[in-house]
């Protein structure tokens, strides 16, 4: 590369390669770069994780380099199998497979010998203080902290105490291991550092081989070193531990991975906490984790989004230094964006109104040849049968239509999608509640699709034959939230009272033949209205029930502009 070229390579690089090609260079010269993935298996994945995943086995993959996935599960009363199992299916379905699989746990041996080192170096004690003791002792950001009574033990006793610890012979809470530090640091995190904890619970790997678990900071530090991590990447929240994660490193000199944070994904009208996921969960707002309006990767995949779409969107976003929201609308758009190329399309009517083609010989069928997908060439026609009866969508016939309303209204002129123009001769309505119900409309025969003579008219709607349409549950899915930051509530107030109680309508739309014979987990355009996928867990063969993925554009951000909602 020529020195001229240089700065534009720079610059599209983001500032986490930027200091990956510098230590590859520098302090990590003749390696290759090692990230990993580091989830807790206490819940399931969400976006937020998506987009951990996608940078760390993105910059492995760009870097030549490799990508663990270990499981962070050193809280054994939060931590399950079923999680664990989850994630992995998780990681796959967004395209990655890992180098290596760990777990925190197959360290716990060389982190308790780890422990045992720091002690003998008069880095580490065992300390009585209760948590609250602890808590008080550690001081706030303006004053110093106080050092522990116990904090001057013998090496000696240190080491006794911390192989009865082990051994179980104290309560829960009654004893911790911290890092001797600093009680003055400016860095709370580096005021005596609790490092272990005694927690009598089952792990789900560990069973009841250990009733003290070391602490996150302990444990995260010492796993990338075990498996020579090259960079830990990490969220922001972690920049103040950093000071620590090098102090342990350090005192123990070992393998030093480089710490990196980025800023955490927020998305607009959701919620990310596994907690709160929890809670919407447990308490019955959502159907489960896979609720198709949950920001889990499974309700991600069960509402229909791609894993390619949600790879785009982490591209898309990028990596910051500071924390903000993204708009949900523009993970909307990346789905769209792929299915726009990928989707076959089909035509369905969900709030159909019948109308009869006057001139339209009652015994006749015949076939229209529909485009499956304009985006893509090689996608081919196929047949839609049409005849005398059909149901067009009831919001494409206006009685009262303003002038620049291009569907159909009494005596104008539309065409039907991939046929004839029709036109509204007669408007027949219910005598005793005056909704109209059906439409007598006469087409023109010379006017079909294809057939050289193209008569101009200015609107073209979707319909379906009333012979063949076949009936298909459709759920409108909406945001599960009704604002844009759900945990922005008054005092007293709860995320809870945020949530948008229209999230869900279903509705039996009427479909062309075809839609009834595609597979679970297909996804299709039904034209004019949106992508819709045939829910993979509720179809049955030959009776898809469809999820509504995204409208075709904003509807909400239009229905806002309008003023229609606040
Ligand atoms: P939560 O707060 O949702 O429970 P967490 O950070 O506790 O999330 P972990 O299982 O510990 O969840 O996270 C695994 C990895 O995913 C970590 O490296 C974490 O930084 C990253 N991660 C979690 N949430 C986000 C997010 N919203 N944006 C980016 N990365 C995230
Ligand atoms: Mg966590």
């Amino acid at each position: 590369m020529s020195t001229a070229e240089q700065p534009q390579e720079e610059k599209r690089l983001n500032f986490i390669e930027q200091e990956i090609e510098k230590d590859l260079q520098g302090r990590f010269k003749g390696r290759r770069l090692k990230t990993r993935f580091p989830p807790e298996p206490n819940g399931y994945l969400h976006i937020g994780h998506a987009k951990s995943i996608c940078l760390n086995f993105g910059l492995a993959e760009k870097y030549g380099g490799s990508c663990n996935l270990r499981f962070d599960d050193t809280n054994p009363t939060k931590e399950e199998q079923e999680y664990v199992d989850a994630i992995q299916e998780d990681v796959r379905w967004l395209g990655y497979q890992w180098s290596e699989l760990h777990y925190a746990s197959e360290y716990f041996e060389q982190l308790y010998q780890w422990a045992i080192v720091l002690i003998k170096k008069g880095l580490a004690y065992v300390c009585d203080l209760t948590p609250d003791q602890i808590r008080e002792y550690r001081g706030t950001l303006t004053t110093p902290g106080r050092n522990s009574p116990f904090r001057d033990r013998s090496v000696e006793e240190n080491l006794d105490l911390f192989q009865r610890m082990r051994a179980g012979e104290f309560p829960d809470g009654a004893r911790t291991l911290r890092a001797k530090i600093d009680m003055a640091s400016p860095n709370l995190n580096l005021r005596d550092p609790v490092m272990y904890r005694i927690v009598h619970a089952r792990h789900h790997r560990t069973g009841d081989d250990w009733c003290i678990y070391p602490m996150y900071d302990w444990a995260h530090g010492q796993s990338d070193s075990i498996e020579e991590i090259t960079h830990s990447i990490c969220t922001l929240e972690f920049e103040d531990h950093r000071p620590l994660y090098d102090w342990f490193c350090e005192s123990l000199e070992i393998f030093h991975p480089r710490q990196i944070e980025f800023a955490r994904l927020n998305l607009s009208y959701t919620v990310m906490s596994k907690r709160k996921l929890l809670q919407l969960v447990r308490e019955g707002h959502v159907a489960g984790w896979d609720d198709p309006r949950m920001p889990t990767l499974r309700g991600l995949r069960r509402r229909g989004y791609t894993p390619e779409s949600i790879r785009a969107f982490c591209e898309r976003i990028g990596v910051a230094k500071f924390n903000s929201t993204i708009d949900v609308g523009v993970l909307e758009n990346c789905i769209r964006e792929h299915l726009n190329r990928v989707a076959q399309r089909a035509m369905v009517v969900m709030d159909p109104l019948k109308v009869v083609l006057t001139n339209y010989p009652a015994d006749q069928e015949e076939q229209v040849a529909a485009v499956n997908n304009p985006e893509d060439s090689t996608a081919g026609t196929r047949e839609v049968p049409l005849t005398k009866e059909l149901y067009i969508e009831r919001s494409d016939f206006m009685e009262d239509a303003p002038r620049k309303f291009f569907r159909l209204k009494p005596g104008g002129e539309v065409r039907l999608r991939y046929a004839y123009v029709i036109r509204c001769d007669e408007v027949i309505k219910d005598p005793h509640t005056g909704e109209v119900i059906e439409l007598r409309c006469s087409y023109d025969p010379q006017s079909r699709s294809g057939s050289g003579e193209q008569r101009k008219v200015k609107g073209i709607i979707h319909w379906v034959s009333a012979k063949h349409a076949v009936e298909v549950p459709v759920r409108l899915y909406d945001r599960l939230f009704h604002v844009e930051d759900p945990e922005d509530v008054p005092e007293g107030g709860n995320f809870l009272d945020n949530l948008n109680p229209d999230s869900l309508h279903t509705v039996t739309a009427l479909a062309e033949p075809m839609v009834a014979a595609v597979q679970p987990g297909t996804r299709l355009q039904f034209e004019r209205t949106g992508y819709f996928v045939a829910d993979e867990i509720d179809s049955r063969p030959t009776m898809p029930v469809f999820n509504r993925i995204v409208g075709l554009r904003d509807s909400w951000a239009k229905l806002q502009a309008k003023g229609k909602v606040d």
